[in-house]
């Protein structure tokens, strides 16, 4: 595959950033790849493990002469960044991040933006429970889709220019409206994850069944809860205070089916339980028909180990 750009500036050095890293560079998508992350630490790693063409000490280093820069820190860090970086970019370069959310990123990061500089907003829906700069990999977003947010009066080569550079490290791409992307953002992974903490919360609250027996007979449903307990608790707190409507909006249906199905356990409905479960599983064949799951055992985990 062919470069679509001369320099990328990652900022922020961990899955996300890492993953893009490693696989850019791996495609040959650009000239270079430089990085910066805001402790020494991260930058000290990243150097060690050769995550980038070149770390920087400064942001402002970093996006020096780049035509792509990525904000890929924090949702909640987004607009200080920006701030930092603003005075450095290059006319004509491109900025964009990678978010969970989209319309609060945009609210932090534009007014930052010069003029003659492309915004064009971006969100992989691909991760895993680990964080930091030793977490990439190149295949992260492989068969996965990246929504891209552009922005009204955006410039079509920048946008077409940057799903040019999703699409050549593996992802789909689709475009979607900000607040469009954080409601479906809300139903397919922000109030999951909410749910799969209090779960977790839940069982380790409860003085009745042992922390050793949950752990022990986790595979029975609680382990995948687990896993995506496990995720960055300061992303995971952004997010939420970053997509409130949207996320409240989708807990106030959730609560509201949980006690139809409550009901219906106590009232002994199980034509409820039943044709309930049965529309349920029809999402989970859908999703596997898509190719965004397999349909392994087990939820596709190897057996070994
Ligand atoms: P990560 O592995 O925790 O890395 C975060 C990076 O941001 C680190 O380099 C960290 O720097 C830096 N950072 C943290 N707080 C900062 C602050 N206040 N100011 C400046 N830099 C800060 O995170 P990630 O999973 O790659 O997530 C990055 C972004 O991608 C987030 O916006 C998240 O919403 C989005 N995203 C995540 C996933 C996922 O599943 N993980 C999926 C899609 C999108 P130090 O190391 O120096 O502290």
């Amino acid at each position: 595959m062919s470069r679509i750009y001369g320099r990328i500036a990652l900022i922020g050095l961990g899955l996300i950033a890492g993953s893009m890293s490693l696989a850019i560079r791996r495609a040959g998508l650009a000239g270079e790849v430089v990085g910066y992350a805001r402790s020494e630490g991260t930058r000290d790693i990243a150097r060690e493990i050769g995550l980038c063409d070149r770390i920087e000490d400064t942001a402002a280093a970093a996006v020096e002469g780049a035509d792509l820069v990525v904000l890929c820190v924090p949702v909640g860090a987004m607009g200080s960044v920006a701030a930092e970086i603003a005075p450095g970019l290059k006319p004509g370069a491109t900025v964009s991040d990678v978010g969970s959310v989209k319309r609060a990123v945009i609210d932090a990061v534009a007014p930052h933006l010069p003029d003659g500089v492309h915004f064009v907003p971006a969100h992989p829906l691909a991760g895993t429970e680990h964080s930091g700069p030793r977490s990439g990999f190149p295949e992260l977003f492989d068969n996965r889709w990246c929504l891209i947010v552009p922005q009204e009066g955006a410039d079509r080569g920048a946008v077409d220019r940057l799903e040019a550079l999703w699409q050549g490290i593996g992802a789909l791409t689709d475009e979607m409206d900000a607040d469009h992307h954080d409601l479906v953002l809300a139903v397919t992974s922000h109030a999951p994850h909410l749910i799969a903490y209090t779960m977790v919360g839940v069982a380790d609250d409860l003085g009745r069944v042992t922390d050793s027996e949950v752990i022990k007979y986790s595979a029975a449903g609680f382990r995948d809860f687990t896993r995506i307990a496990a995720s960055d608790p300061t992303m995971w707190r952004d997010v939420f205070l970053n997509n409130r409507e949207a996320t409240l909006e989708i807990l106030g249906r959730f609560t509201e089916e949980l006690f139809a199905l409550q009901r219906a356990i106590r009232t002994g409905d199980g034509d409820h339980l039943h044709a309930y479960f049965t529309r349920t599983r029809a999402i989970r064949r859908g999703i596997i028909e898509a190719g965004q799951d397999t349909d392994a055992p087990d939820f596709g985990r190897a057996r070994s180990g």
